[in-house]
This record gives structure tokens, sequence and C-alpha cells, in this order.
């Protein structure tokens, strides 16, 4: 099972403002271990991890997609099912490594990346045809929003889940849009970021509060000619692919959260903290119960973690010491995910 879970570290370099600060590098990186310095302690005092792999401020995100995405979108391909999460507190670089930034290139991100393996890789099979589907949502209070829809910019739409036993989970009211290339993908992961701010501003929120997650499924069939319409698509093999962006892992301030803040603060915690005890459930392998039920996000995703799923989970921290406590808590939260 730990063969079907990853869990790898990504530091990023250190900020402007970080850098005016004058703050510490208290992060190091040698091979897979992490090590980090407690700033406040008298007499030097390192704690360390290790895991799947670390990756220092200057690798880049091209590098992590080649060792530890490739793989599993081959598989999701193939027609399993697979999860990509980035987990940290805000500000580390989960955007950042899922998404990518305008500041680099569109397509620096995970998710571009994954867009253009798959339809690179589709459009020369031979003798299968795919159908590939997409669905954007966001996951914000345990309220399920849908991206893909225009419409909906107010907190009062709730999509609820359907359990189909055998199958899993699926929100039937979530839009879902067909896409024939990488760029079609592209548009849709776009709208459905624009549609997320315009709906935040609204409701004054941060997306640091929200999980949200991409899927693109991909269904073959055999190919028996080109006249095969949607309709007469009866797959055989369908592989899902779920890129998740997970809320800000930090602790919310304890002072002045208060009714909504504190309502949001509880919900976030509920969730990172219930896939958390998933991850590390399926890792141990003996668990008899895996707590899926406990919110909406591991619901969601019960048909993509574990059994012959692949998941990855990039745990993302800052270098400096003024982050000790956000960094240590992250990973050993990604280190108790991987039950080393
Ligand atoms: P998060 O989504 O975790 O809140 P972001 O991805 O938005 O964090 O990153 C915060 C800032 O740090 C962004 O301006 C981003 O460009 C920058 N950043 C994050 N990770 C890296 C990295 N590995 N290399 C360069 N810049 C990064
Ligand atoms: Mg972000």
């Amino acid at each position: 099972m730990s063969e079907n879970i990853k869990v790898v570290v990504r530091c990023r370099p250190m900020n402007q403002c970080e850098k005016e600060r004058k703050c510490q590098n208290i992060v190091e990186i040698n091979g897979f271990a992490v090590s980090v310095t407690n700033p406040s302690a008298r007499i030097s005092q390192k704690k360390k991890f290790i895991f799947d792999s670390a990756y220092k401020m200057e690798t880049n995100t091209e590098v992590i997609y080649d060792e530890m995405c490739y793989s599993l979108v081959e598989s999701t391909i193939e027609g399993y099912n697979g999860t990509i999460f980035a987990y940290g507190q805000t500000g580390c670089g989960k955007t950042h490594t899922m998404q990518g930034d305008e500041l680099f290139s569109n397509k620096s991100g995970i998710i571009p990346k994954c867009f253009d393996h798959i339809f690179e890789t589709i459009s020369m099979a031979t003798n299968v045809r795919y159908l590939a589907l997409v669905t954007y949502l966001e996951i914000y209070n345990e309220r399920i929003r849908d991206l893909l829809n225009k419409n909906e910019n107010t907190s009062l739409i709730n999509h609820s889940l359907k359990e189909i036993p055998g199958i899993g989970v699926s929100v039937p009211t979530l839009t879902t849009q067909p896409v024939v290339n990488a760029n079609q993908c592209y548009d849709w992961l776009h709208f459905g970021n624009t549609n997320r701010v315009t709906a935040a501003t609204l409701m004054n929120k941060h997306s640091s509060r929200s999980h949200t997650i991409f899927t693109i499924t991909l269904e073959q069939s055999p190919f028996f000619n080109s006249m095969v319409s949607e309709d007469d698509f009866r797959g055989i093999r369908k592989g899902k692919l779920s890129l998740v962006d997970l809320a800000g892992s930090e602790k919310q301030h304890k002072t002045g959260a208060q009714g909504d803040r504190l309502k949001e603060a509880s919900k976030i915690n509920l969730s990172l903290s219930a896939l958390g005890n998933v991850i590390s459930s399926l890792v141990d392998g003996k668990a008899k119960h895996v707590p899926f039920r406990d919110s909406k996000l591991t619901r969601l995703l019960q048909d993509s973690l574990g059994g012959n799923t692949k998941t990855l989970m990039i745990s993302c921290i800052s270098p400096t010491d003024i982050n000790y406590d956000e960094t240590l808590s992250t990973l050993r939260y990604a280190s108790r995910a991987k039950n080393i």
C-alpha cells in the first residue's frame, strides 16, 4: 500500500519580506531527509524527518513532475484513479506547485503539466478512444461549490454528495465539461479560478480557507470506428485524476476568531485532520476502518485514495525561522501520513 502513497516535501525560496527581515534559514535538505533547527533553543536542536523525496528551494516543478507525478498520471491514463495534493501553510507554495505562476510561465504548475502529458499520450493511442471530462469544485465551510458554473457565486449553493455503493461518492449536480485538448482544460481551470475570485470577494473570504479539487476523468472505449458518439461510450476503463489545492494548514489565531471565522477554522482543521487520518490508516494497511466519512474532502476522494489508486502529497514549507512552528507541524503531519 505505501508503494502507492508517496509523501514529499518542497521548500520554497525566501520571499522578499523574509529577506528584508533578515530571517534565518533553518531548513536543511539532504537527499530524502529534511532537518529543521529550532531557532529559540539555546543549544542547537534539530529535528529530522525522512520522506519519499525532498526538494530544495532551487528545484523547479518540472523535476517534481518527472520524478513523482509522471507515473501517477500514466496510471490514470491506463484506467486507475490518482490524487495529487498540495499541503501546507499559506504562502508556502501550494498554488505555485499545483497551478504554477503566471510570473514563471503559465505552464509551470503540475496541473497544466498533467493536461499536456495526458493529451500528448492519448492523442497517440491507436486502438482506444478516450472521452475526457473535467470538473472543478471548491469546498468551503464543508459546502461544495461548482466552480465551472458561472451563475454560482453565492454562498447559498451547497451541492450534495450521493453515495453509489461499490463505486464511490459523486456530486451529481456538478458541471462536467468534455474536453478534447490541453488548452480546453487550461481554459476551464482559468474559468473556475476567475469564478472563485469573484465569489470570494462577494463573500469576503480568502482562498486560503478553502480546498479546491480539479478532476479529469478519462474513459476508454475500443476504437471501433470514428462514428462513436458520446452516448455510445460505454467505457471499459475509467481513470480519474484529482488535483487538490488544500486550504492553508496554519493554526487559526485563537484570539479574535469568532463566529464565522471560528467556524471556518474548525471546518478546515476537521477536513485536514480527517485527510491525515485516512492517509495514515491506508498506509498502515492493518486498520480495519478507514474514516472516509469524517469530512466532505475525504468522502469526495474516497474512490481516489487507497486500493489500486496512487496518491502523492506534496508538503510545502518555508525555509525561515519565523515559520518554525508551522513548518514543524507540516513536517509532522506529512511524516504521520507516511507512518514513518
Ligand atoms: P500558497 O498557495 O501555499 O498559499 P503560493 O503558491 O501562493 O502559496 O506562494 C506564495 C508566494 O511564494 C507566491 O508569490 C509564489 O510565487 C511564491 N513561491 C512559492 N513557492 C515558490 C517556489 N518554489 N519558487 C519560487 N517562488 C515560489
Ligand atoms: Mg494558494
